[in-house]
């Protein structure tokens, strides 16, 4: 079988690592615009926590020597799918047997006037985390136009280089898609105190030189009554993170099922058999809310990978969907939602909240006597004391029916701990494995790919 893997990210790397480990002498090729790296410690390498080498999963010396065989920093530019050969760009082309697609998503910038003139950035690969680290410096004035999650990674690091921040969203609130308004108006209340500048309902309408050399925002009214009125501010750097899509152009005239992302189906398998997707171009089921949508979110891409590369080797598990989860930190504040957390159509608006002095919020989505979703925001060395943030989002996880521990966290929504044990989630949860066994027997040292970058 020649297996191909389109995409050396999360999904793509741990779909041939899975691959190799189960399958040593598989036929695997990696075909990848970039070296495998993790974006999400991007952030990290942003606030020089740890060096640029930290950054990669893996070197392309070690996935030689793994048996894969390599195109690194070429594109695959289409599919002749009833030949069975994936196209390059050269104008060279793989034969395969069964085909991953796992090219993740790019960053959108809103076509605005001056929006991609000098001291505008991005932040979504390591090449604009590069350029970044290049025009910060202590003092300087940064605005970040879009606070969504992404904004929300880099709030630390810019930060801590001795930055002013000034924060441009276009909804009512920060975080809009993870948080609901009573959350973002305690995160934002903190960050405000802490110096952070924060523009909501506040449109982006140009970008222009102003004499000084700095950059001149226009805002108007964005998406809130009353809304901003027209406004400015003005910013040595501007950070564009309004959005990202997935990098689909190149499969357009393939003839695979579209629609948000690749349809795929239990077995990550797209409309074509011989062709899975993983990661931010797959759209997959939610697992809480049976919704499909693309979960461009790390763990979901590490799952899919992996079962794909299991599946790759003939041992094919089902995917039961994935789970939204998205946890930030800004300035010492953590903030987390994971599965229903908004209390969309599918469980109709049940939720309970509650508030407690220092910056503490909580709201519970409720199914029935069933956990469905979480909000938590709080102190975070208070959150990483308690474990609550892991105890919801196993809560979530097993399903389990709460019975009178429901009434409780209504109540009393600090205190999770007793539900939590009382459910039996983590007995539910613990014999649970991706692939059905451990990653590796427990009675051999790990494979020689896990933890390896040199
Ligand atoms: C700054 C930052 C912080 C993040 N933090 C978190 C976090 O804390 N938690 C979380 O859950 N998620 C986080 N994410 C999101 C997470 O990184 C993505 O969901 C994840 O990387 C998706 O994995 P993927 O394999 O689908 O795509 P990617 O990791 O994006 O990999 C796709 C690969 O495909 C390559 N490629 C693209 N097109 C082609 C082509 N035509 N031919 C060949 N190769 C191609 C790309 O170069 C890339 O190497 C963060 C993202 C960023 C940018």
């Amino acid at each position: 079988m020649k297996h191909v893997v389109v995409g050396g990210g999360t999904a793509g790397f741990n779909a041939i690592t899975t691959l190799l480990s189960l399958q040593p002498d598989a036929d695997v090729t990696l075909v990848s615009a970039e070296t495998p790296y993790a974006r999400m410690v991007l952030p990290y390498y942003l606030s020089s926590e740890i060096d640029e080498s930290n950054v990669y999963t893996i070197s392309p010396g070690r996935l030689t020597r793994m048996g894969a065989k390599l195109h690194i920093r070429q594109r695959a530019t289409g599919l002749d799918r009833a030949a069975k050969r994936l196209l390059l760009d050269g104008g060279a082309s793989l034969e395969y047997d069964d085909l991953l697609l796992a090219t993740g998503s790019s960053s959108v910038r809103p076509p605005v006037p001056g929006i991609d003139g000098a001291k505008v950035y991005d932040h979504w690969t390591l090449a604009d985390t590069q350029a970044l680290r290049r025009a910060i410096r202590p003092g300087a004035q940064v605005a970040i136009v879009g606070a969504g999650f992404i904004a929300f990674t880099i709030v630390n690091p810019l930060l801590h280089a001795g930055c002013r921040l000034t924060l441009v969203e276009r909804e009512p609130r920060v975080l809009p898609r993870m948080l609901n308004a009573a959350a973002a108006e305690v995160l934002e209340g903190w960050l405000r105190e802490r110096g952070v500048a924060i523009h909501t309902g506040a449109n982006l309408e140009r970008i222009e030189d102003a004499p000084d050399g700095k950059k001149r925002l226009l805002l108007g009214a964005g998406n809130s009554e009353p809304g901003t009125r027209n406004s400015e501010l003005t910013a040595d750097v501007v950070i564009v993170a309004t959005g990202i899509k997935p990098n689909l152009e190149w499969l357009r005239g393939s003839g695979l099922e579209i629609n948000h992302g690749l349809v795929v189906d239990e077995q990550l398998r797209t409309s074509d058999p011989a062709i899975y997707a993983a990661g931010d171009v797959a759209e997959i089921t939610d697992a809480i809310t049976g919704q499909r949508l693309v979960m461009a979110i790390e763990t979901a891409a590490m799952e899919q990978g992996r079962l794909i590369g299991s599946a790759m080797v003939g041992q094919p598990r089902p995917y039961h969907g994935g789970m939204l989860m998205n946890v930030v930190e800004a300035a010492g504040l953590q903030a987390a939602s994971f599965g229903d957390w908004s209390g969309g159509p599918a469980h109709g608006e049940r939720a309970t909240e509650g508030r407690a002095a220092g910056a503490h919020y909580r709201r519970y989505v409720w199914d029935g006597d069933r956990l469905a979703g979480a909000v938590i925001v709080g102190p975070a060395h208070q959150l990483a004391g308690e474990n609550d943030i892991g105890m919801l989002k196993g809560l979530i996880q097993a399903r389990r029916p709460l019975g009178p521990w429901k009434e409780l966290l209504a109540q009393r929504p600090f205190e999770v701990r007793k539900a939590y044990l009382a459910s039996g989630a983590a007995g539910e949860l613990l014999p649970r494995t991706l692939l059905g066994r451990p990653s590796w027997p427990v009675d051999q040292p790990a494979p020689a790919c896990v933890g390896e970058t040199t």
